[in-house]
């Protein structure tokens, strides 16, 4: 394709053409620019990657961890250095403002820190005398290949969610990013180069479902981490088992807040807006349902419509926007389609941000949307729209309120504002999600935390970032040892 560029994997070290003829246009989502020509590689493709790592682990396994983390050190720095350019790839090809993508840039760079700790964290424990002259230990050992799928919406973060921890404990790595927005990705593994990890040790494939089966299938893949949908995530889940993999598969959201009466509306307000039309709903952990209770009710809806109606959105290049496009036209084709039938069902439209914006037209612009008392039994009160869609409910009581969000099949996050440690102690106990927010409106874990998702949001047991990582990136050895005495020659 003339003057667009063709992107390469990245194996053994090196760039290499794909092995297959399918293609797929990476776009500008805010100006429908062409920004590259990316290859959806092949099983062939894969196998060759897989065969890259795998040749790699035995010596990357024996570097000693002390030796493995300062290649994390140097890349510590490579993406400090680097942050601005990033920043402005990522808006590029995900939409979302230059500040969101420095700030999701600052959570890869605290993973790639929390995994310098690896000496200390990959440290198993024992015991002497487990009987008489008997001692026991358990180790920690890398698995070998380990892969991870990742999402469209954090380009430059979520890669990095397991890419340090990975390498760190001594596995080789095979990123699949998302064939939506791969050139963060590939940016950071051609900066990556100058570290000179051992070719195979870090290896890039840009591939959609074709390659992620290939993975999935392929015998010498040892772990899969996945970050997406929740059916991609249950297929993932089922494959990996059927192939016999360890596996950790993040899913969606529909992530609801609870707004009691003594709360702090204005700021109340404020944080949820952030929270619901930041990257433009695009956020896992966006909130997407705000339920009200008693009294909160009038005040909220007032406040919300004010802030929501003000923010301004556009490309996310531009230094006053505040909310940039969905990523592709489908996907505002299809929140669309999700208004229109929250309207169907009975909800009262407050703003509706699917009339002409004066966006660029190429874009995929949607504005900030409300939808007041979305019924229960709307398929879209389950139904995650991942996009600049707040439905607001209400409940009489905050039992009822805990209700309401316990009915929703995903368990990312839930938020309480209250000025009430009662009610906050409550809702911690008894809310059945993962993350929770305590007058938080992105309840996001740092990086040396559990990225914590239950239900639909998550399938498997060890979850992504901090220890969690090291669990999933290691396997634990039991040694039981006796020397006796006599059995020893006399020094
Ligand atoms: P997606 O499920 O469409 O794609 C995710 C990855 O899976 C991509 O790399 C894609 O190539 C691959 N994929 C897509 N379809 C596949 C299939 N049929 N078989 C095998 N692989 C397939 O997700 P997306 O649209 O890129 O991202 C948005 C979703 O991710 C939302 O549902 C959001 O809630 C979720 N998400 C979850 C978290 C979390 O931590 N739980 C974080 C970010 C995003």
């Amino acid at each position: 394709m003339a003057g667009v560029r063709e992107l390469k994997h990245y194996y053994r070290g090196e760039w290499s053409g794909s092995k297959s003829t399918e293609y797929r246009d990476v776009v500008n989502p805010a100006t429908g620019e062409k920004l590259a020509h990316a290859p959806l590689a092949s099983k062939e493709d894969v196998n060759a990657a897989v065969s890259a790592a795998a040749a790699a682990y035995p010596a990357w396994r024996r570097t000693p961890p002390e030796d493995r983390i300062q290649y994390l050190f140097k890349l510590k720095q490579l993406l400090e250095d680097h942050v601005e350019e990033l920043a402005q790839i990522c808006t590029q090809e995900n939409g979302k403002t230059v500040g969101e993508s420095r700030a999701e840039l600052r959570r890869a760079i605290e993973n790639v820190e929390v995994a310098c700790g690896i000496p200390t964290l990959m440290q198993g424990y024992n015991l002497e005398d487990v009987a008489s002259g008997i001692d026991e230990m358990m180790i920690r050992q890398p698995l070998g290949v380990t892969a991870a799928i990742t999402p469209f919406n954090f380009p430059a973060m979520i890669p990095f969610w397991f890419l340090p921890y990975a390498i760190a404990c001594g596995n080789t790595f095979i990123l699949k990013a998302s064939e939506k927005v791969p050139l963060t990705m590939q940016r950071a593994f051609e900066l990556m180069e100058a570290l000179k990890f051992p070719p195979g040790v870090l290896n890039l494939i840009h591939g959609d479902k074709a390659a992620v089966d290939a993975l999935l299938e392929h015998p010498e893949v040892r772990a899969i981490s996945f970050v997406g949908s929740s059916p991609v995530a249950k297929y993932i889940y089922a494959q990996a088992a059927k192939f016999g993999k360890r596996v950790q598969c993040q899913g969606g959201a529909k992530n609801h807040v609870l707004i009691l009466p003594d709360a702090d509306l204005q700021t109340t307000t404020r944080i949820v807006s952030d929270s619901a039309f930041g990257c433009a709903g695009q956020r896992c952990l966006a909130v997407s349902v705000a339920v009200t209770v008693g009294e909160a009710r009038n005040e909220f809806t007032q406040e919300i419509a004010n802030v929501a109606s003000s923010i301004r959105v556009g490309n996310g290049l531009d230094k006053d926007v505040q909310m940039g496009p969905v990523i592709t036209a489908q996907s505002k084709k299809r929140i669309e389609g999700l208004i229109a039938a929250g309207v169907n069902d009975g909800a009262r439209l407050l703003l509706d941000g699917r009339a002409g914006n004066g966006a660029t037209s190429a874009g995929n612009f949607l504005k900030p949307t409300l939808l007041d008392g979305v019924p229960a039994a709307s398929a879209l009160s389950a139904t995650e729209i991942f996009g600049p869609v707040l439905s607001l409910v209400h409940a009489r009581t905050l039992e009822e309120g805990i209700e309401t969000l316990s009915r929703s099949p995903f368990g990312n996050m839930a938020s309480i504002f209250t000025s009430s440690g009662a009610a906050a102690r409550k809702f911690r106990y008894e809310v059945p999600a993962g993350n929770i927010g305590i007058n938080i409106g992105v309840a996001a874990p740092m990086a040396y935390f559990p990225f914590s998702g239950w239900r639909d949001s998550f399938l498997g047991v060890l979850h992504g970032q901090g220890r969690d990582a090291v669990e999933f990136y290691t396997d634990k050895k039991v040694v039981v040892e006796r020397w006796p005495k006599e059995w020893s020659r006399k020094f």
